[in-house]
């Protein structure tokens, strides 16, 4: 079995932890403290308010353990303002926790689509990573007061992006598409909300990822202990 750890300080960690807990051999576990980090082998940071989060993060003595956590290559799932403390930078608005974490070499633009009334909902094309769980050729992409993934550094991939509809390219300066879902090394970053869906494959996808990256951290330690 494999342990995931939701970070359960503030947002939408309950939706999470239902969807995990509906994947074969997933333990999920909510994270609040230093102990129970220590028991998770991969960290979903979930969407909510990122500058309160961080506020909460840090009175609670957590912000070292998360980087440290960040630090040993752990696979960490940022959705929506998760994302935003993956993000090695952010443009526009006001910090709001980002680069708590960092390592993630892309910039986000925080609230880039608006404010809560312009939350909204698309139907986007499925990467190959999901495809290959099976089901539809195309996900259900919730946005709330989202961030959007402006640069993407090297090392990066995008695995979903959104077209821009007229109003937004001509606020956002005229670019036609942003990334909203990337991955660089075991970081994994959604500025939508799969957790608010049934579809289950970004849930898997994350936990593929953890499972690969704990069976390596045991072969090296296996490898370690013969010498
Ligand atoms: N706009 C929020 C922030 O900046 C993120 C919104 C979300 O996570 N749904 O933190």
């Amino acid at each position: 079995r494999v342990t995931i750890g939701v970070l359960a300080l503030q947002g939408s960690f309950r939706e999470h932890m239902a969807l995990l807990s509906k994947i074969e051999g997933v333990t999920a576990v909510e994270v609040r403290t230093k102990e129970e980090l220590a028991g998770v082998a991969g960290l979903v940071i979930p969407g909510g308010e990122s500058t309160t989060m961080a506020h909460i993060a840090e009175r609670w003595g957590l912000i070292p353990e998360l980087q440290a956590f960040a630090k040993q290559g752990r696979p960490i799932w940022g959705t929506c303002a998760g994302m935003i403390f993956l993000a090695e930078r952010a443009e526009g608005q006001k910090k709001g926790g980002q680069s708590l974490l960092g390592g993630l070499d892309v910039c986000v633009s925080r609230n880039f689509f608006g404010a809560q009334v312009n939350s909204f909902e698309a139907q986007l094309p499925a990467p190959a990573e999901l495809r290959s769980l099976g089901g539809a050729g195309t996900f259900r992409a919730v946005f709330i007061r989202a961030p959007a993934v402006v640069e993407v550094g090297g090392g990066v991939e995008v695995l979903a992006e959104y077209e821009l509809t007229e109003a937004e390219a001509q606020k956002a300066g005229g670019r036609a598409r942003v990334a909203v879902a990337v991955r660089g090394g075991p970081l994994l970053a959604t500025a939508f909300h799969p957790e608010l869906t049934s579809d289950l494959r970004w849930h898997q996808l994350f936990v593929e990822m953890v499972r690969r990256e704990a069976a390596q951290r045991q072969q090296q330690q296996d490898e370690a202990e013969r010498q």
